[in-house]
């Protein structure tokens, strides 16, 4: 069986999680997202018998292959990049981590206004301004909070970050922390849906929840290290 470990793994996982959750007095109900990039179908497959109802996939080619072959309904999330030519695969996504900029925001409010449904979406801050990280800083974002407003094809649902890899306690609060005041800024800009906070990953997750994640993105300490794509 594959993957036969986790069950364990996720029962320790989960019980961390709860003890960050009452450590950090947020107070909030945190979902695990599984990331199963470079793993086969499988991987999503046993997720699903252990509870895990999202899956996360960062490339839109791999989430499309896998697909057809994941047999379990669970829901998909796009948490990496998305170029402007495939929008149109957010139809066979429930939610969108990284809209990172201005020009994906347009491309996918048209894609949500032609389709006559919002596309349901993260807005990816980069706190730390990490030249590497796409994503809005903390400067751009209240301009950008108030151009959004007018996308109705867009539903701003939160915000997402990812923290500089190997980056010491301190300087992960303070990129979390932030997340959570960009969140706190989005809904006072009128974004009343903002209610998610995706941050957090295998290396740093309990220290994301104590700052009040919701969505925690955890692949290698679920499916181990990961090998070529399948
Ligand atoms: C791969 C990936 C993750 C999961 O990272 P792990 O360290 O393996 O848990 C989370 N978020 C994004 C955007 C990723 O690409």
């Amino acid at each position: 069986m594959p993957f036969s470990a986790l069950a364990d793994v996720l029962a320790d996982v989960r019980s961390r999680i709860d003890a960050a959750v009452a450590r950090g007095g947020h107070g909030q109900t945190v979902e695990i997202v599984a990331v199963t990039k470079n793993h086969g179908p499988e991987a999503a497959q046993a997720a699903w018998r252990e509870g895990i109802r999202i899956v996360g996939e960062n490339k839109v080619q791999e989430a499309l292959d896998k697909m057809p072959l994941v047999d379990a309904p669970v829901r998909w999330h796009l948490i990496g990049h998305l170029q402007r030519n495939k929008v149109r695969h957010l139809d066979r996504f429930e939610l969108l981590h990284s809209l990172d900029s201005a020009r994906l925001a347009d491309t996918v409010h048209e894609f949500g206004v032609q389709r006559g449904r919002p596309v349901e979406s993260l807005v990816q801050v980069n706190v730390s301004e990490e030249e590497t990280k796409g994503g809005f800083s903390t400067e751009q974002l209240p301009r950008e909070a108030d151009r959004l407003r007018a996308l109705g094809g867009l539903r701003i649902r939160g915000v997402m970050t990812m923290a500089p890899l190997a980056a010491d306690e301190r300087t992960l609060r303070r990129a979390f922390s932030g997340a959570r005041e960009a969140r706190t800024m989005l809904r006072a800009a009128g974004h009343e849906s903002a209610d998610a906070l995706s941050m957090g990953m295998s290396g740093d997750f309990e220290i994301a929840v104590e700052e009040g994640a919701t969505l925690v993105r955890l692949g290698t300490i679920l499916f181990g290290a990961r090998g070529a794509a399948t």
